[in-house]
């Protein structure tokens, strides 16, 4: 069925998702963006100092695609740090390996990653109104327009 593992699973997102050299004014500053899996790969196996072996099983990839990843992702600050570009941590194929939702009334339950990909729910588990959004964790800023509605249908 080719390819399968498209969500990279990650349990940590960075507190702080800008970063800015000094002295520089915004309209001349260039930007480097850096995906939240990639931030996850350097995390594991620069700061934690795991295996590379270990790595990809935490974040459910083959240790090619790991590799790829922590590639990408020294290159990356490597371009920002010696070129003076500022680092924006955003975006990427990942899911948390634990996410948290709330509905409309208020309840509050996690969603481990397992079932993030393959089922993510759609509605409260409690009151089953599809009135429910993902608690996103600080400094991310998606999802924040309001309530999402998701409806049944289109596949029947
Ligand atoms: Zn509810």
């Amino acid at each position: 069925m080719g390819r399968r593992q498209l969500w990279r699973k990650v349990s940590s997102i960075p507190m702080i998702t800008y970063f800015k050299p000094a002295g520089i004014r915004m309209p001349e500053l260039d930007e480097v963006r850096l995906l939240v899996e990639e931030a996850e790969a350097i995390r594991l196996k620069d700061l934690e100092g795991l295996e590379q072996e270990e790595c990809s099983q935490k974040m459910n990839i083959s240790r090619s695609t790991f590799s790829r990843i922590l590639d990408s992702a020294r290159q990356k600050i490597a371009d920002a740090l010696l070129n003076g570009k500022a680092i924006r941590i955003e975006g990427g194929n990942f899911e948390m390996a634990v996410r948290r939702f709330r509905c409309l009334e208020g309840h509050e339950w996690e969603v481990p990653f397992e079932i993030m990909i393959s089922a993510p729910p759609e509605l409260c588990p409690r009151c089953k109104t599809p009135s429910i959004m993902p608690l996103l964790p600080p400094g991310m800023g998606w999802g924040m327009g309001g309530w999402k509605r998701r409806h049944r249908g289109g596949r029947g």
